[in-house]
């Protein structure tokens, strides 16, 4: 996915989905779903599944799948509203270390968000933040939780919420968007079937200047059958080079996934990547 490299060190890894496949996806979906051909690029090095769905695999996928939710074990996924406790509990694990490290790093590079996209706004403390730190920002997302869109748009007050698919293969109308001053990924890159394909659609969105921030993208989950990628700190920096100019690292942003990030990062913590398209030389 990476280099185009063919030759690869083949790691076993039973597939351990938290769902049943078969209760809402086709017999051939199911079964290429669960079975995974995961191996190390004896060229680049990327620890990735080489047995992936096809962009038109990705558009049945989801048809078949409607929603998200339905694919997660976790309860508070399959009601609205979700419990206040269990949403306290999820940002502050999740984003409540990141979002004053976030802040430092914005005021750092003085940075001026008018714009931005969330991909993956989960239960909404992100783009809060951000409406915090610029009370007239312009902020549109895409989600692929009906019940986390539902509760950052209660949320987040003008929110605006963009049609297209995030989920493995990015396609819609969120992709026409352009100048944006920043995106927002949460850990939907390691799911994307083609990486290269998703970092060029990402770019070309953003002003000559603009920034993406990569939040739970370095991860190493080889048993979950939604990831396609199982980055480490390197990998992951090394094929944003090919599209960015320059990529900043914010160090320690969590502790909670810790067990599924590679400790094996520069300084063994969770950091987030922040990628810059750097402005045009002619
Ligand atoms: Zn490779």
């Amino acid at each position: 996915m990476n280099c185009r490299g063919t030759d690869a060190v083949f790691v076993n890894k039973d597939c351990t989905p938290d769902f049943k496949p078969h209760d809402f996806l086709s017999e051939v979906l199911a079964k290429k779903f669960l079975s995974k051909w995961n191996g190390i690029c004896s060229r680049c090095g990327l620890f990735q599944n080489y047995n992936r769905y096809s962009a038109e695999e990705i558009n049945e996928f989801c048809a078949q799948m409607i929603s998200k939710d339905r694919a997660v074990s976790e309860e508070a996924f399959h009601s609205y509203p979700v419990p206040e406790d269990f949403v306290k509990t999820f940002d502050d694990n999740y984003f409540g270390k990141r979002l004053l490290k976030w802040d430092a790093y914005i005021r750092e590079n003085n940075l001026d968000i008018k714009r931005c996209l969330f991909l993956r706004p989960m239960f909404g403390a992100a783009p809060s933040f951000i409406k915090s730190v610029s009370p007239n920002c312009e902020i549109s997302a895409v989600e692929i939780s009906d019940v986390c869109q539902k509760t950052t748009s209660d949320r987040c007050e003008g929110i605006t919420f963009l049609n297209g698919n995030i989920h493995g293969w990015f396609s819609g109308e969120f992709l026409e968007a352009r100048d944006l001053d920043a995106i927002f990924v949460v850990h939907t890159l390691v799911h994307c079937v083609d990486i290269h394909d998703s970092l060029n659609k990402l770019c070309s969105m953003l002003r000559p200047g603009g920034r993406i921030f990569f939040t739970h993208e370095v991860i190493s989950k080889p048993s979950n059958p939604f990831h396609v990628s199982y980055t480490t700190e390197w990998t992951l920096t090394s094929m944003l080079y090919q599209h960015f100019g320059r990529v900043d690292r914010i160090d320690d942003c969590e502790d909670i996934a810790m067990p599924a990030v590679n400790r094996f990062t520069k300084k063994n913590d969770n950091p987030d990547l922040v990628a810059m398209r750097t402005p045009a030389l002619f």
